[in-house]
């Protein structure tokens, strides 16, 4: 720690209630990183859940955070020049600069007494409640999840295996609650994500269809989109918002997520732009701790669907925060993050 203040860095193993399936793989455990920035006797928690989809690992945050260079930022109330001092001399690392980005934000929230939405000119007073998502799993345990998720005002089905229509069935059979359907990847071809969009357009009830083929292939999404009525977005095709051009015209919108984006700041410029490009926002997370979840409720005034349940969805959450049980956003007048609990 340098003499104006710093951050530390903490490893929880956060996990899941259930096994969390998704199409490309199973977890039983998730390590996280609590960061903390402290300076002037007051302590800003952030938050970094590595996504290993990205090449991101627990060591790779540990790395990034124990060659911080000493002092920085110099000024930690410009959060934009830290960030961009980052930027330019770090690749990568998305998440663990997420954690840098959340940290100051919750610090300088603490310091001026105010809640990041503030600071950033919403209104918090019509936040749309979050999803809750059912992993994949065997059609009984799904309906024993569906009927758990009954005070949700939506659910989103992992769906991108063999199994698919089972599970949608499963869930069908207990709940009429609509569905967001996320197929991370796992349709292999644009014939196979037609088929399988028109015959949940049979089916009924679905909002929107996640990343349904494998990134980077968006000439496919187009000849996809121009065949079904069910609005598509993207998640593992958007980053940041350097890539919302591209996305614009291609895909109905974007799943915005701080671990991808670098944090709240480059979160909230990419909604904004992706708003003025005609995509539609939805605010999403990994599975994180409330420090991550209620980091990104600051910006849920941006999006038009919200899927902050990274907290719910884990039995160990060291923190309580801005999503309650039933996925509402409760953004009051709890400065920073609006965060409260200990490091385990
Ligand atoms: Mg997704």
């Amino acid at each position: 720690m340098n003499r104006g203040g710093g951050f530390s860095r903490f490893e929880v193993l956060l996990r899941p209630r259930d096994v969390f399936t998704i199409a490309r793989g199973s977890r039983t455990t998730v390590p996280t990183m609590i960061v903390t920035y402290s300076r002037d006797g007051i302590t800003g928690y952030g938050e970094a859940s590595p996504i290993s989809r990205y090449d991101e690992t627990i060591g790779s945050v540990r790395t990034f955070f124990d060659t911080l260079e000493p002092g920085y930022p110099e000024d930690p109330t410009d959060i934009g020049s830290a960030m961009s001092r980052l930027d330019a001399r770090i690749p990568g690392n998305n998440a663990a600069k997420a954690a840098v980005d959340i940290a100051l934000h919750d610090w300088n929230g603490k310091r001026t007494g105010s809640p990041v939405w503030r600071s950033l000119g919403l209104d918090p007073t019509h936040c749309n409640r979050s999803s809750l998502t059912i992993g994949i799993d065997t059609p009984e345990r799904v309906g024993r999840k569906v009927a758990d998720a009954a005070s949700f005002a939506s659910l989103k089905i992992k769906m991108g295996v063999p199994e698919e229509r089972d599970i949608l069935r499963a869930v069908r059979n207990v709940s009429g609650q609509p569905l967001r359907v996320d197929a991370n990847e796992g349709w292999k071809t644009r014939e196979a994500a037609l088929e399988a969009i028109r015959w949940l357009e049979s089916e009924g009830g679905v909002e929107l269809v996640e990343q349904p083929i494998p990134a980077g292939n968006l000439a496919d999404v187009s000849w996809l989109r121009e065949r079904v009525e069910t609005p598509i977005f993207a998640d593992e095709d958007f980053i940041r918002s350097a890539d919302l051009g591209k996305l614009a015209g291609v895909y109905d919108g974007v799943n915005i997520k701080l671990m991808k984006t670098t944090g709240i700041m480059e979160a909230a410029r990419a909604a904004r732009r992706a708003k003025d490009l005609g995509l539609s926002v939805m605010l999403g997370c990994m599975i994180e701790s409330s420090v991550g979840t209620s980091a990104a409720a600051q910006i849920a005034p941006l999006a038009d669907f919200v899927d902050l349940d990274g907290s719910l969805l884990i039995e160990n959450d060291p923190f309580a925060g801005r999503v309650g049980p039933d996925g509402s956003v409760r953004l009051g007048e709890e400065p920073g993050i609006g965060v409260s609990g200990e490091l385990p």
